[in-house]
């Protein structure tokens, strides 16, 4: 494949190209050899300012936006959807070229995205409010009004994914937005950005900034005209975000923070299923996902078969140049998390964990990680309890359902979590006391646009997707109006 072309590469306000207002700009990189790719304006403050200002002129009673059918709102993010499935390929490539995501992953993506856009376009013309007894002769009704200018900040580890689920479900709502993407990944936020224009959204409606997380998101974050923050990353970020609101205008949070997702196999769960699942449940992108299996509880009577198993599945996937169509394992985004990765693979090993799959860097050049396989991994061993964010399976042993489901809860985290068995009176006990914002049966990371998804304690606030992904994005008004014909 040769390199796709880049062709935005400016903070993109009022549906234009423009400057850093300092002039300034950064370096960003392919991580399959660290070559540069293309220098990017970095805003700062300054520029989060105008970009809010245009989102909040877009926002102003009276503008085209505000005006604006709900019904043509729908039309609108649709036509986004058919640019994505035009452009599809170009995005993928270049999503794989400036994140190291796999080529036929970004496709796959690309592709559940656009049914994603499809379902999210089809709730704009659909939010209402209720009637309302009250009092008797006190007729009121609630309206649902989008909260206003909102900054989305979003992750490196799904670029074209987080981009499209938090700006459609934002357009749905009505809001406008200022989106902030990862240092790493703004190449295909941009191109997203034009995508938009071309659709027919409004200018200021949807303004991109890319930056520094201490520059321009925290300008985003504590701005006074900002309503809310949408924010994909680390649980310590969306902690200061917490700090920001509260410290500012008490604007809307809702935040996504990844996990130490347990998934769970019993004793008579089908091998030749969970095996490869659990595999591709960690393996998938590096592992750079937040609802990434990240601690695989194996119950004992299996628990040997399943180990050898899950190390000749390892050993099989294909690493090599994400562009190429027939890898299956690409590079981590950068050289620090590549870095990091390496060091939770070193104190694996020094805590005791055996090592029986992978475990090294691959090669001198780019961020390769091989798939990598820890046994014997205990509940104490920092490998089971921080987020590595890499192609680390932990494989932990347990006896009883009960003793599992406690350990499974023993995290502050609490994304997802996933459960291998034909026993329906486990799948029943297992599904109603996990704590996590989404349990998996037989299967992993299987998404629908339908469905809500977020997490429990420090894993995040609030849902996105389904209608309560369009929800987070709008204020109940209610209207009392006095119906008495007595003074
Ligand atoms: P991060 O720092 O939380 O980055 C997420 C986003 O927040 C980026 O756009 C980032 O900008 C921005 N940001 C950073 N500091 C900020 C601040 N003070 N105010 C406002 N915005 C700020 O995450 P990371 O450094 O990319 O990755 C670190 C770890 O986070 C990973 O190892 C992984 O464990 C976790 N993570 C989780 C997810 C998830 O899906 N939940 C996704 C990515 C990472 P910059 O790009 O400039 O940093
Ligand atoms: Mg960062």
């Amino acid at each position: 494949m040769s390199a796709p072309k880049v062709k935005y590469t400016k903070i993109f306000i009022d549906n234009n190209w423009v400057d850093a207002r300092s002039g300034k700009t950064f370096d960003t990189y392919n991580p399959h050899d660290g070559s540069v790719i293309a220098k990017v304006a970095e805003g700062d403050k300054a520029d989060i300012d105008l970009a809010v200002a245009a989102a909040k002129r877009a926002f102003h009673r009276n503008s085209e936006w505000r005006l604006m059918d709900a019904a043509e709102r729908c039309k609108v993010i649709n036509k986004f959807g058919d640019l994505l499935l035009r452009d599809a390929e170009y995005l993928a490539q270049l999503e794989s070229y400036n994140n190291g995501m796999v080529l036929n992953f970004a496709r796959h993506f690309i592709a559940m995205n656009v049914d994603h856009i499809r379902y999210i376009a089809s709730l704009a013309d659909k939010i209402q409010g209720d009637t309302i007894p009250a009092r008797g002769d006190l007729f009121t009704y609630t309206l649902k009004q989008p909260i206003g200018v909102c900054g989305l900040i979003l992750p490196w580890n799904g670029p074209i994914v987080m981009f499209t689920w938090k700006v459609c479900a934002a357009l749905a709502a009505g809001c406008t937005v200022v989106v902030k993407p990862a240092e790493q990944t703004p190449l295909t936020a941009l191109a997203l950005a034009a995508l938009l224009a071309e659709a027919g959204v409004p200018p200021g409606v949807v303004n991109v900034v890319p930056g520094f997380g201490p520059g321009a998101g925290s300008s985003l974050t504590h701005h006074p005209d900002v309503a809310k923050i949408s924010f994909t990353g680390s649980v310590e970020v969306g902690k200061l975000i917490q700090q920001a609101a509260g410290a500012s205008n008490l604007k809307r949070v809702t935040l996504e923070l990844g996990g130490k997702s347990p998934l769970v196999i019993m004793d008579d769960a089908d091998l030749n299923k969970a095996v490869p699942y659990a595999a591709q449940a960690i393996f998938s992108h590096q592992g750079q996902i937040c609802i990434a299996a990240s601690r695989l509880f194996v119950h004992s009577k299996i628990y040997d078969e399943f180990v050898k198993k899950a190390v000749e599945y390892a050993k099989t996937i294909k690493i090599g140049n994400p562009c190429e169509p027939t890898t299956q394992h690409g590079p981590q985004v950068d050289t620090e998390m590549m870095t990091k990765i390496l060091g939770y693979i070193e104190k694996g090993k020094k805590e005791g964990a055996k090592l029986l799959a992978g475990g090294k860097r691959v090669g001198n050049t780019g961020c390769y990680i091989e798939p990598t396989v820890f046994a014997d991994v205990t509940d104490d061993m920092t490998i089971a309890k921080e987020e590595i964010f890499g192609p680390v399976q932990s494989i932990l042993k347990f006896d009883t359902l009960e003793e599992v489901i406690d350990r499974a809860n023993n995290t502050n985290y609490g994304l997802a979590a996933g459960i291998f068995t034909n026993n329906v009176e486990n799948v029943l006990q297992f599904s109603k006391h996990v704590e996590a914002g989404t349990v998996w049966v037989n299967t992993y990371m299987e998404f629908g646009p339908q469905a809500p998804f977020g997490g429990f304690k420090e894993s995040g606030i609030g849902r996105e997707n389904g209608i309560n992904g369009v929800e987070a994005y709008l204020e109940v008004k209610t209207v009392a109006i006095n119906m008495s014909k007595k003074l």
